[in-house]
């Protein structure tokens, strides 16, 4: 597989390391303390273009691909894990989906204004009584009532609720799955901010749907095609979203590394200690080696899942690298990292998301198995 970078990628890769540099760094520590969510730097990406890059230039995006939209989210997450995973949240499991599932007239409703960061968006799949089991335990329910759908239920842990104003729902009705396009003032309710240990800014809530009333044409794709757009939507998210905890891994191996070269003890730096350099040595293969699956996995990401194994395995092994490698730099910095004046302990509350979020460790270890089972 050639991984060599497009020009474009890599002019749009070094575009936003400089924007997030400038604008996103200055606000990460606040943005966690708070959990202040920043909407004008949304507006922002969405005029450095970053908000719609899988979607066709039609509908004013960029029409790249799922490698270029994860460098993205890996460049944010280095600064601010919880803005990168808004950012994946609101282009790739809305915007990108609603590329892929919507007709004609609902990619020109909701695209171009989800592009521009005018409007947030937020999918909702988790309910309260089912995270691993959504399909098995949905209670959200649908029905059909003068050309117009009715939704009931309700959904929680839902990244951008709080502050969305386009929803992706999945709901059921009987045995059959659909997908809907819902909008805040349809009558949706988002009462609740949840408090989190990491992520924080990044606005998670519930979300209710109380005989919500929409149109008929707000349906996605056809009656009873939920499971299929709930599939193919976990698997580009898998792909996008592993490149989240690798952003953040590459931080605290960067602040890791930083921080040894300066450290004294004992008479000499503690990078000199084999030890500490046993750490970084592990750190950096670790994350190198997460970064070609991750690759590779974002490479043959397509509309269609050629082999769910391949995303699964991406973001499973992402995240636990992310995690270890944010305990192991905390490690290093000492009493330091375990304080708030440093990133370290934010970057640790961070990656651990990211063996919940997208389907747990767990359930993607049942992917990766069953995958290779039926080969
Ligand atoms: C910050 C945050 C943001 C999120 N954003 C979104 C979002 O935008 N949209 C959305 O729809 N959802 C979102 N989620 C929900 C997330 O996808 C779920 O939390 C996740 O799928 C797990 O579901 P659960 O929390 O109900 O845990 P459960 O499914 O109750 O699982 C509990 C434990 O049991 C394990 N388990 C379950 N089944 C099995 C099994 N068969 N074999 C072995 N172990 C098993 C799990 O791995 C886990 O360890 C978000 C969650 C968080 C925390």
């Amino acid at each position: 597989m050639d991984f060599t970078l497009p020009e474009e990628t890599i002019a749009i890769r070094d575009m936003v390391r400089d924007f997030s540099k400038k604008e996103i760094e200055p606000l990460a520590a606040r943005v966690d303390k708070e959990d202040f969510f920043p909407h004008e730097l949304f507006k922002k990406m969405g005029r450095l273009g970053i908000l719609g890059i899988t979607i066709p230039e039609e509908y004013g995006g960029s029409g790249l691909d799922y490698l270029t939209q994860g460098i993205i989210l890996e460049e944010i997450s280095y600064y601010s894990g919880s803005i990168g995973l808004s950012y994946g949240a609101h282009s790739n499991l809305v915007a990108d989906n609603i590329n892929r599932n919507g007709n004609d007239g609902q990619k020109e409703k909701y695209l171009p204004d989800l592009i521009t960061g005018e409007k947030m968006g937020s999918l909702c799949l988790t309910e309260p009584s089912g995270g691993s089991d959504a399909l098995g335990s949905m209670k959200t329910t649908y029905r059909k009532e003068d050309g117009h759908y009715v939704i009931n239920g309700s959904k929680t842990f839902i990244t951008n609720a709080p502050v969305a104003d386009t929803f992706l729902v999945y709901s059921r009705n009987g045995n059959s799955f659909s997908a809907f396009l819902v909008e805040k003032a349809d009558g949706v309710e988002t009462p609740k901010w949840i408090d989190k240990m990491g992520m924080r800014g990044s606005p998670t809530g519930e979300v209710y749907f109380n005989n919500v009333k929409i149109p008929g044409d707000r349906l996605m794709r056809t009656e009873g095609d939920g499971k299929k757009i709930i599939y193919e939507g976990l698997n580009a998210e898998r792909a996008v979203l592993a490149f989240g905890p690798l952003g953040i891994a590459r931080r605290a191996l960067d602040e890791a590394i930083a921080y040894s070269n300066q450290r004294e003890q004992f008479g000499t730096k503690i990078g000199n200690f084999q030890l500490i350099q046993e750490k970084i040595a592990y750190m950096f293969s670790r994350l190198e080696a997460s970064k070609l699956l991750a690759y590779e996995a974002a490479i043959m990401t397509k509309d269609k899942i050629a082999d769910p194994s391949y995303a699964a395995s991406s973001i499973m092994i992402a995240s636990e690298t992310a995690t270890q490698i944010a305990k192991d730099a905390l490690q290093i910095f000492g009493g330091y990292g375990y304080t708030s004046d440093f990133p370290l302990e934010r970057l640790v509350r961070d990656a651990i998301l990211y063996e919940i979020g997208a389907g747990t460790t767990e359930i993607r270890k049942i992917i990766i198995a069953k995958a290779l089972l039926k080969r």
